[in-house]
């Protein structure tokens, strides 16, 4: 299902929380709205959703008008044939798990036939057949957050919006509601828009991810093109962790230079994506594409000044000439405080930022 929104502007008095915003939603694919709080992620939502009235601008759901400010459509929410999950699961606790997911059947007047097949079959979609007659209450975290997600599917929504919903789990449960989210994607082919400033979790599901900063689109694309191809500094700080140091490209036949530093240290040399162009640049190197050699080796000079071990990798605090402490992950080779290597990277794990090269 297609989503289109254009020109769309939501204020609150003064606060500009949405401002003249326009984007294609891909149909069949899971789409990450991702930022920093306040952003105006769940406003898009909301808007989309129609619980928020917006202030200007136009939303169409498969090629339908849902809202145009200037032709005076603003379709309700119950309108709009769409499926909602929150971060609050929203169920009710004095029915039982069937009779929370079969609502939204019954408030539609289904033969009773269809809803006990309909409400049974997605209720084993979420993995939740065993746990049909129970109070939703005497149910896990994880469990409740399924019916409201089967509450959401039992309809068939061809387009479905999640705002947070998986902030409330603990940490592995939220790994494993991820996958589930992505299979059942794949199979019922549903439009799925996903809201959270969560950059994992953002990066794991989305087939695309659209990173926010103040109202406005910073850049879109796959999670890789955003990770390996940020266009300004604000996306390679927001995803993972980014090395980050002004350079001076030198192109050359044999590929260009890469030089750090007020010394001109060549840190790269050969075929770095976007160095085509001569001059100033911010080069970003993520912790594990860089290779440690041995101290004295060609490459950046380094002293280690602190290692971390963060369980299925460990990161060490650099002390280099570039004047910036390095961050590199070394896989589980040990390091000690104090010791002295040399850093090199290839060419292509190299990228150039032009923006906001100092
Ligand atoms: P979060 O992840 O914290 O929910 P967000 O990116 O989803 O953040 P929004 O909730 O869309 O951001 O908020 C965008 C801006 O609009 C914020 O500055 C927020 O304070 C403001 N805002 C949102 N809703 C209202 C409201 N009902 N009244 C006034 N200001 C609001």
């Amino acid at each position: 299902m297609s989503v289109v929104i254009t020109g769309l502007s939501k204020h609150f008095g003064s606060v500009r929380a949405i401002d003249d915003l326009s984007i294609e939603f891909r149909p069949g694919a899971i789409t990450v709205l991702l930022g920093a709080s306040g952003c105006g992620k769940t406003t898009t939502l909301r808007c989309i959703a129609g619980l928020e009235q917006p202030t200007a601008g136009e939303i169409t759901i498969d090629d339908h008008a849902v809202y145009a400010s200037a032709r005076g459509i603003d379709l309700p929410p119950e309108q709009r044939e769409l499926g909602m999950v929150f971060q609050s699961y929203a169920i009710w606790p004095h029915m039982t798990v069937f009779e929370n997911v079969a609502l939204p059947l019954r408030a539609k007047k289904v033969a009773a036939a269809d809803i006990d097949r309909r409400t049974r079959g997605t209720l084993a979609t979420v993995g939740l057949s065993q746990q049909i007659e129970r109070g939703a209450t005497q149910l896990s975290g994880g469990q409740q957050q399924r019916v409201s997600i089967a509450r959401c599917l039992v309809a068939d929504p061809r387009l479905i919006l999640m705002d947070e919903p998986l902030s409330n789990l603990d940490a592995k449960l939220r790994v494993e509601m991820r996958q589930e989210i992505r299979h059942l994607q794949r199979r019922i082919g549903a439009t799925i828009l996903f809201v959270t400033h969560d950059q994992e979790e953002a990066m794991s599901l989305g087939d695309e991810i659209i990173l926010f900063d103040k109202g406005k689109v910073v850049q879109r694309g796959a999670p890789e093109e955003l990770y390996f191809r940020p266009r300004v500094r604000y996306v390679a700080e927001f995803l993972g962790k980014a090395n980050l140091f002004p350079v001076t490209v030198k192109p050359g036949p044999g590929g260009a230079e890469i030089l750090a530093g007020s010394e001109g240290l060549a840190i790269a040399r050969g075929e770095v994506s976007g160095a085509e162009t001569p001059g100033p640049a911010l080069a970003m190197i993520r912790p594990e594409a860089w290779q440690i050699a041995p101290a004295g080796a060609p490459g950046l000079p380094c002293r280690v000044e602190d290692t971390t071990f963060v369980g299925d990798r460990r990161e060490l605090q650099l002390a280099s000439p570039l004047g910036r402490q390095i961050v590199v992950t070394p896989g589980f080779r040990t390091f000690a405080a104090g010791e002295e290597l040399s850093l090199t990277v290839a060419p292509q794990h190299m990228h150039l930022i032009r923006e906001n090269a100092a």
